[in-house]
């Protein structure tokens, strides 16, 4: 399978390297090393396998930090990638690619907006997060930092 490592996102790299033979030690490595790891987890999940858990990553991510995350989305994050420490590895990895394999202009925009919930979204697919509250006074709404980015850019008339 010939990869165009140009062509995957930060969180496409992540995958792929979680799924390859990259080992669990934190050691140097070299640029010809981690590129074959890329091209080895592209390999084992298959691109649209890769590109599906990549969304569903990102997804996972934005929520985490949003601190929105339901119960079972988080359930099939932890099925999907058991190895915490492993992922987190695998994205500094990622990074340290991006310098060497640079995204492509077409890849920077799929890095911003291929994300997806593997499951029900807290926002309910309206872009805001409501929290109510029994004081209406302190009910508020949060953009759902997964399709909120989607809906500001729609109403900017911006193509995102
Ligand atoms: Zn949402």
């Amino acid at each position: 399978m010939t990869v165009d490592l140009g062509s995957l996102t930060s969180a496409e790299r992540t995958v792929a390297l979680y799924v390859s033979g990259m080992p669990n030690q934190r050691r140097r490595c070299t640029p010809e090393q981690l590129a074959a790891w890329l091209v080895q987890g592209v390999e084992r999940l298959g691109m649209n396998e890769m590109r599906r858990w990549a969304r569903f990553y990102s997804g996972h991510r934005a929520l985490e930090v949003a601190r929105v995350m339901p119960s079972a989305v988080q359930a099939r994050h932890e099925q999907r990638f058991p190895n915490g420490r492993r992922l987190e590895w695998a994205s500094q990895m990622s990074a340290n690619s991006l310098w060497r394999f640079e995204m492509s202009a077409e890849t920077l925009v799929r890095n911003r907006r291929d994300i997806e919930v593997d499951g029900e979204c807290p926002c309910g697919g309206t872009a805001t997060i409501d929290f109510p509250d029994c004081d209406p006074d302190f009910s508020f709404g949060l953009v759902c930092p997964v399709h909120g980015a989607a809906t500001i850019a729609a109403h900017q008339g911006r193509i995102y």
